[in-house]
């Protein structure tokens, strides 16, 4: 060996491929890519994060105490079963890490998340995905696949990139078919968007030793920038993330910023309905494009998975909307090469979007 070589579990990862800002030839583009929140974040938080200089020389505090605390007030969960982490997605590797190494599966549903592939690559796991149904999450196709080998399954509810929800009676299915050493994550990036903020998720988390709920605060929060998730679950589960993770994972920043957008339902609401009535509006525009083979799969998330069956294909849409300067979520790297995931934005964004793909569309007809 005439140099270090990467041990082959790592080789095989492909690195996680961001949401573009720019286009290839460098113009800033309109971001609808990366499932961001368009009002932005809270003022309050924005406030907070600008006082936080006031402490950049100290360490952050560690056990993110007081943010633990007003999670706990804000969604009715116990402090001590809540674990924050740098971005939901850390959590996700760690789950991964504390609960699987070489030998053993971790499932994830065909078109589920890409970091879960990674998770499970990165601690030498092997991958099992689901056959999904209509894009959707297959309990049935999920437990045909469980074997004594099997030691955490990642469901996003709803799901990126499809945008599909599972019906709590579904999850709770799910959970009564795996075995009690298996680790069921039920991953909430979007359950804000939910109508009723998805608290089942959280019950099946108190009851059970082998459940974790995961959220963040990159979506409907508009912290992307600062990196903050966190976890609940029980004691058992919370420690081990509590071992493995960084000691000073959450920036004091960041801790401030999430608490006081905690402090600001408000802006969660006014989120929330805006992305509501945009998404009905988007949805109801796509649907009219259906004699082109335009086709939108149900969203519950703030984004829309539209699938391309006519003529034009989703990579030549994807190429000319990002000449009329909006970039999009092409992911045939997923298996999803006829389909483009777009985030909903702004009113004036989502105009300009439906405006250009009509445009596009009609040039290709
Ligand atoms: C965006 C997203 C996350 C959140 O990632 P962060 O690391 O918290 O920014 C987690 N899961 C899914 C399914 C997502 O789409």
């Amino acid at each position: 060996m005439t140099q270090p070589e990467a041990k082959p579990w790592i080789a095989a990862i492909h690195a996680y491929t961001p949401g573009k800002a720019k286009s290839d030839d460098g113009r800033t583009l309109i971001k609808l890519s990366a499932n961001e929140n368009p009002l932005g974040c809270s003022a309050a938080a924005a406030a907070a994060l600008v006082e936080a200089r006031e402490t950049l020389a100290r360490y952050p505090d560690p056990a993110a105490g007081a943010l633990r605390e007003a999670l706990g007030k804000a969604y009715g969960l116990e402090a001590e079963q809540i674990v924050c982490g740098t971005g939901s997605d850390e959590l996700l590797n760690l789950i991964a890490m504390g609960y699987a190494g070489a030998g053993d599966e971790i499932i994830h549903v065909r078109y589920g998340f890409a970091v879960y592939d990674i998770a499970t690559r990165k601690c030498a796991a092997t991958v099992v995905v689901a056959p999904d149904k209509d894009y959707a999450t297959d309990v049935d196709a999920l437990l045909a696949l469980v074997t004594d080998r099997t030691r955490v399954v990642f469901i996003a509810n709803p799901n990126n990139p499809t945008g599909t929800f599972t019906e709590d009676a579904e999850i709770a299915r799910l959970h009564a078919g795996l075995p009690a050493d298996c680790v069921l994550v039920l991953d909430q990036a979007y359950g804000e968007y939910l109508e009723d903020d998805g608290p089942a998720a959280f019950d099946l988390a108190r009851r059970h030793a082998n459940v974790l709920v995961t959220r963040t605060f990159s979506k409907i929060y508009g912290l992307a920038a600062e990196r903050i998730g966190w976890a609940y679950g029980q004691p058992g589960l919370i420690d081990t993330l509590n071992r493995i993770r960084g000691p000073f994972n959450v920036t004091s920043a960041g801790q401030a910023a999430a608490i006081a957008a905690l402090g600001d339902s408000d802006f969660v609401l006014r989120s929330r309905r805006h992305n509501r009535e945009w998404r009905e509006w988007m949805a109801g525009e796509i649907a009219a494009l259906s004699n082109h083979g335009l086709k939108v799969i149900p969203s519950h998330a703030n984004f829309l998975m539209v699938m391309f069956e006519g003529k034009t294909s989703a990579g030549d849409v994807n190429a000319a909307l990002m000449e009329a300067g909006y970039v999009v979520r092409w992911l045939p790297g997923q298996g999803l090469a006829n389909g483009l995931r777009i985030t909903i934005g702004s009113e004036a964004e989502n105009r300009g979007l439906m405006a250009a793909l009509r445009q596009i569309l009609e040039q290709h007809s």
